[in-house]
């Protein structure tokens, strides 16, 4: 049997307040309702992850969009303003976005990321694994960046554990509301066809071709079908537009009607 999609919305910090996340939780649980090819994991801000788990439906999965660095196997520690995996896994949620550029910016490093998927999966959670280049240079700079940015990142993870993670590749250019613009779905494949050559070479060529790669950056219901027919991805990381119950429920249903990608 084909693998389902993995659609995750990414609400960043938003929304303002826990009714209003609640009520986003619902439109997107009830737009995920009759999917028959997409995991809808969605990821709130964690301070609500508990309202909305207590109105949740079972056609979403629970994603936290970051996870402590000091995520020790007791869950706990003198470490204010933190969250351990352990205490996400308490609450239901299945998935952690680890590596975002947007953490990457507030001085997240390699070494960080690859400690945080360490513990994420050492709980049972899955790591959402995001990577990407600032810039695409003429020069095929980012190409190079980004193979040390996906080993450094996964770090010591070993053979047994990298079946685990997703993989999200984010250009920085094309995510958020400063985008210049979304990849196009022929350069995307180029790069999904690098990230598992880059796999290949640490952890073989079958891991490396079963690895779902989630394509985020300025995803929406124009793009979204062009992408799963052409990009060679495996479902999206969607940010701006997953806070818009509407613009989802197009994502998701488009999506729906695609032939998902062989790899
Ligand atoms: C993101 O933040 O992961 C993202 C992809 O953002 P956007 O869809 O808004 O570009």
């Amino acid at each position: 049997m084909k693998k389902k999609l993995i659609i995750i919305a990414n609400w960043k910090m938003n929304p303002p307040t826990v009714l209003e996340a609640k009520k986003l939780f619902s439109a997107i649980c009830r737009s995920a309702r009759r999917l028959r090819k997409i995991n809808v994991v969605v990821c709130p801000p964690s301070l609500f992850l508990g309202n909305v788990r207590n109105s949740a439906m079972s056609q979403c999965a629970l994603g936290a969009q970051d996870v402590s660095v000091k995520s020790s196997p007791s869950g706990v520690g003198a470490y204010t303003g933190e969250v351990s995996s352990a205490m996400l896994a308490s609450l239901g949620v299945r998935y952690v976005l680890v590596g975002h550029s947007e953490r990457r910016t507030l001085g997240e490093t390699d070494a960080m990321v690859s400690q945080k998927i360490h513990a994420v999966i050492r709980d049972g959670l899955t790591p959402v694994l995001c990577v990407g280049e600032a810039v695409r240079d003429k020069e095929g700079e980012y190409l190079h960046f980004l193979r040390k940015e996906i080993n450094d990142s996964l770090g010591s993870v070993k053979k047994r554990d990298i079946s685990k993670i997703i993989m999200a590749y984010e250009p920085i250019w094309a995510v958020g509301k400063n985008a210049e613009r979304a990849d196009t779905p022929d350069e995307l494949f180029e790069m999904t066809i690098l990230i598992r050559k880059i796999i290949g070479e640490s952890y073989g060529r079958s891991i490396a071709m079963a690895l779902p790669i989630l394509y985020g950056g300025s995803v929406d219901e124009n793009n979204a079908e062009a992408f799963l027919l052409r990009g060679g991805i495996q479902g999206f990381l969607v940010g701006r537009a997953s806070i818009n119950p509407d613009i989802f429920g197009h994502i998701l249903k488009k999506a729906e009607s695609v032939k998902s990608s062989e790899h």
